[in-house]
């Protein structure tokens, strides 16, 4: 492991579901040394395919509320009836040590996470457009046509909060949009001076 004496930086990046972040984000957590992604807690029942622990922890509704209560998460939010949050533990200890972590999370997730950490550095993956998206989320399994047409309409709003974001990458090509995030994560690393939040846009 390479000796950082800098604290870890925090990447949040955002797509509206099915958007294809969590590709990208596999791919720049293989590719780059201590980068780390943040595995969140939720009530929504697995995916197909989907691990405990390594997609998620897949927690009841009481188990997230004890959490919420003892100040285990640092931020969290309901979507589609299922409560997600980003566990405190693993985020303070990779800042502490020098290892980067990247949140991939919802909007009302990433304006709390800047809240708490003026210096995060926001990402948000454009799919090529609306139709490409519907066509990734009716790909996925285990999903009726009520959620399906919910994230729709939310992935349709997600869509004008890009302002609110620092970089934005555009999810065509997966190799592209791949080395695009590492190469974004690539040069904040290589910053001399950390970011001072009066650089940051005005939202
Ligand atoms: P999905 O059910 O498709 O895995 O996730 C639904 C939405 O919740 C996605 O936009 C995803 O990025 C977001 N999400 C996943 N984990 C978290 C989290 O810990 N906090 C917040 N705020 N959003 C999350």
């Amino acid at each position: 492991m390479s000796v950082n004496k800098r604290e870890g930086l925090v990447f949040v990046i955002s797509a509206p579901s099915g958007g294809g972040k969590t590709s990208l984000v596999e791919r720049a957590v293989r590719a780059l040394p201590d980068l780390k992604r943040s595995i969140s807690c939720t009530t929504r029942p697995p995916r197909p395919g989907e691990k405990d622990g390594v997609d998620y922890e897949f927690i009841s509704r009481e188990a997230f509320q004890g959490r919420v209560a003892s100040g285990g998460l640092i931020e969290w939010v309901e979507v589609y009836d299922h409560l997600y949050g980003t566990p405190r533990p693993p985020l303070e200890s990779n800042r502490k040590t020098g290892i980067d972590t990247i949140l991939a999370i919802e909007i009302q997730g990433a304006r709390k996470v800047r809240e708490l950490f003026p210096e995060v550095i926001t990402i948000f993956v454009k799919p090529p457009s609306l139709e490409v998206l519907e066509a990734r989320l009716r790909e996925r399994k285990g999903e009726d046509g009520a959620v399906l047409e919910r994230r729709l309409q939310l992935a349709r709003e997600e869509m004008g909060w890009i302002s609110e974001y620092e970089y934005t990458i555009l999810n065509e090509d997966l190799e592209e949009a791949a080395g695009q995030l590492q190469a974004v994560i690539v040069a904040e690393r290589c910053r001399v001076r950390a970011r001072s939040s009066s650089q940051k846009g005005s939202s």
